[in-house]
């Protein structure tokens, strides 16, 4: 299709890297594209060029903000409950389910089982608890390994007596990541929420 033209060889690079995309359909959204470049590679382009330029994650939520502008996790005082999630994709989900109402922590990835932090987002939850004097943390980390312990890992550090820490019912299925569940699954995972009992 393209005559080996350097170009477009990292062009289908790139996009084979997107989740759901491999090389052949990475070539045929690029066809697509070349076919339309005035109308598509133009204003993507300049979409892109603005994302990367202006949209930074914030270091205090992990949530996605405009670098400009004051995030959402500085209004304090609107809610008393905080879920804690490893992804926006997750957070997308649960806020798309409609099943959750207060502030969302986005811990930015899980540990792995020898507890290796890797630049989570866990001393701004912290402080993200007492500054807004939160009652209940629920952690909607995945049915994976990784998850369970990084759930383990957050529940001894935020634990000070009087919070309220709640997981993610059992219906969950064992290895489900919580992006991969469809919205009855995670509404009951919500609702028959269990408290955590810090053994
Ligand atoms: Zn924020």
């Amino acid at each position: 299709m393209n005559n080996n033209i350097p170009e477009i060889e990292e062009l289908i690079k790139q996009f084979s890297k997107l989740p759901g995309l491999g090389p052949k359909s990475a070539k045929r959204i690029i066809l697509k594209l070349i076919g339309n470049k005035e109308n598509m590679i133009k204003p993507l382009a300049k979409s892109l060029a603005n994302v990367y330029k202006n949209v930074i994650r914030c270091a205090n939520c992990g949530n996605l903000k405009i670098s400009s502008n004051k995030c959402i996790c500085e209004e304090t005082g609107k809610f008393d409950k905080i879920c804690v999630v490893e992804s926006l994709a997750d957070m997308w989900v649960i806020e798309s389910a409609n099943i959750f109402k207060g502030y969302y922590h986005i811990l930015g990835g899980n540990l792995n089982t020898n507890n290796e932090n890797k630049n989570l987002l866990i001393d701004s939850l912290i402080r993200r608890i007492k500054s807004n004097n939160l009652k209940e943390v629920i952690i909607a980390t995945s049915a994976t390994i990784e998850g369970q312990t990084t759930a383990h890992y957050i529940e001894d550090t935020i634990q000070n007596g009087k919070l309220k820490i709640t997981k993610l019912a059992q219906g969950l299925p064992v290895g489900g990541e919580i992006e991969q569940l469809d919205d009855g699954t995670l509404f009951s995972a919500f609702k028959n929420r269990v408290p955590v009992t810090g053994d």
